[in-house]
């Protein structure tokens, strides 16, 4: 049996709750949520109604122990954040990991989430890609960024648009101005827009639009060297003659 669901929510437009989504959080014996006021909101637009409790991330490592007690008496939660998906740059991660270190069980339900959309949306490789969630705001913001600088698998940030241009810049300055990148704004909603380009051009176009709205950076990786692609098919070819 299931004792933590994990439910993802509509991350703008509210036709994203999935039917499942709905099913679960009709039946769990309570709903935990990021900020009751915003679940609560959404809960009475699809006219639900079981207890709300809420968990964040100045309750997290209090609430969790006597959440997992709970569940081991037996009673089912369902952990929702404001949008997305739960415990991706979210609360969440902490329940997780301690419910299963109780031996009981969890499960996510696929659903919305901003990452997803926003990376292929760019149209930039996704067959290989990275996370990074939010960058440091000051402190560690550089080593992270110049980690980054090898990185060949597409980056996807979250940033808010505030942050925007001066994340763009220190790109630009570790990465060069020329990476492709894309912004996708404001998803699922009215206003959906992405914008793609060198981080140079992206600069320049949001110091003349100024950014509203919620935001997600998707950077190109490190372009691989065409000689070592050539390197790595003569190789191959080598390989392969030397097994014949
Ligand atoms: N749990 C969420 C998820 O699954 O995507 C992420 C929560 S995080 C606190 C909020 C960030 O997600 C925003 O700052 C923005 O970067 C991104 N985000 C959420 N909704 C978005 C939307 N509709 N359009 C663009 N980005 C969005």
């Amino acid at each position: 049996p299931i004792s933590l669901f994990l439910v993802p929510t509509p991350i703008g437009n509210l036709k994203d709750i999935t039917l499942r989504a709905l099913e679960v959080l009709k039946s769990v014996d309570a709903i935990l949520a990021e900020d009751t006021r915003t679940t609560g909101m959404l809960l009475k637009h699809l006219e639900i109604s079981r207890p709300l409790q809420s968990y964040h991330i100045f309750n997290e490592h209090k609430a969790v122990e006597k959440l997992v007690g709970r569940m081991k008496k037996g009673e089912v939660f369902a952990l929702v954040s404001d949008a997305g998906t739960p415990a991706i740059s979210d609360p969440g991660f902490l329940l997780v990991r301690e419910v299963l270190a109780a031996g009981l069980e969890v499960q996510c339900l696929p659903g919305p989430t901003a990452f997803v959309p926003a990376l292929v949306n760019s149209g930039l490789p996704n067959d290989r890609f990275v996370f990074e969630g939010f960058l440091p705001h000051k402190k560690g913001r550089k080593t992270r960024i110049d980690a980054l600088i090898e990185e060949t698998r597409t980056i996807i940030f979250y940033e808010s648009p505030h942050r925007l241009i001066k994340t763009l810049e220190q790109l630009a300055e570790a990465f060069g101005p020329d990476r492709q990148a894309c912004v996708s704004r404001e998803l699922t909603k009215l206003h959906e827009e992405n914008v793609r380009g060198q981080l140079s051009e992206l600069i320049e176009y949001y110091q003349t639009n100024p950014l509203k709205g919620e935001i997600v950076l998707v950077v190109a990786g490190k372009p691989e060297k065409l000689e070592t692609r050539e390197e790595k098919q003569a190789a191959k070819k080598e390989k392969w003659n030397t097994s014949e």
